[in-house]
């Protein structure tokens, strides 16, 4: 299996798609920036089909198996179970217990995306390169040297982003937000739209996702990860939704650090396009109408 295939891609088409050469089984960045609308380049390729989103770290709790620890992370399986790790969350042995009570092969992992650096999204990733370092690690240029020396001392291959980027065909990166905590989001493109995962939306989740509308053409589907709304006052919690509905967002899944208060009013405003998550939370694309 390449690394390189991501999620269901073939990687001859991968490195057309991307601009980028592939030497050894490492993907080198030709530094391209992306500046047109990502939609288009792979719109010869039929957007992703079949699509599971777990969440296996978070300090909301949802299937009582698993354990809770403040902190995020995501496994995004796409055909052939190819297998995205979305932020690591705090604790590595947490992390590897729940994906094995889970059933997600660890092994299985062939790209790790770190949305920001800030340990309850990393913390956990030495635990995953102990027993899996054949991974690529998608993390922003800004990223503390030491850290991307570590990962490179496990024998993983650092990717470093700056700019929107496609990493393999039909996913893709906002590139480096935010001007306090630097941050980027995975989004996904499937036949029913798009999938944005969020670490903390740091930079506003209501810019992300207004970012991601500037680089795709396509609708917002889900929404979800740590929307970061536990200091914000009710009517500014309200603005922050009523912004996310004018941009025609169809669900959202709010957990990690979205606030108790947060989570209340999008459960009253999305209705049951509001979906519970926690740790062992599961949706896949035919869940989404
Ligand atoms: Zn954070
Ligand atoms: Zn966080």
């Amino acid at each position: 299996m390449s690394r390189a295939a991501c999620i269901g891609v073939p990687v001859v088409a991968a490195v057309a798609i991307w601009g980028s050469v592939v030497i050894g089984d490492s993907l080198q960045d030709t530094g391209e920036t992306e500046t047109m609308k990502q939609g288009h380049r792979d719109a010869e390729t039929p957007a992703l089909k079949s699509l599971t989103v777990r969440i296996v770290h978070d300090n909301n709790p949802f299937d009582d198996r698993l354990q809770t620890a403040w902190g995020f992370a995501v496994t995004v399986t796409g055909p052939d179970n190819k297998t995205i790790l979305f932020d690591t969350g705090s604790d590595g042995t947490l992390l590897l217990d729940n994906m094995a009570l889970m059933d997600i092969d660890a092994n299985g992992i062939d790209t790790v995306f770190l949305s920001h650096a800030h340990d309850d999204h990393t913390g956990g990733l030495v635990g995953l390169l102990t027993v899996h370092p054949k991974v690529d690690v998608f993390l922003l240029e800004s990223f503390p040297k030491r850290f991307k020396e570590t990962v490179r001392g496990y024998g993983a291959a650092v990717v470093e982003v700056e700019s929107p980027r496609e990493m393999c065909a039909h996913v893709y990166s906002t590139g480096r937000m935010g001007r306090q905590v630097h941050e980027q989001a995975l989004v996904v493109r499937t036949v029913k739209g798009l999938i944005v995962l969020t670490g903390c939306a740091h930079p506003g989740i209501e810019k992300m996702v207004e970012q991601v509308r500037a680089l795709h053409e396509e609708d917002i589907l889900l929404v979800m990860g740590g929307f970061h709304l536990g200091w914000a006052t009710e009517g500014q919690i309200e603005r922050v939704i009523r912004t996310l509905k004018g941009f025609g967002v169809r669900y959202v899944a709010p957990t990690h650090c979205t606030g108790e208060k947060a989570q209340d009013l999008f459960l009253k405003y999305f209705g049951n396009r509001c979906l519970r998550a926690g740790v062992g939370s599961a949706i896949t694309l035919a869940d989404l109408k």
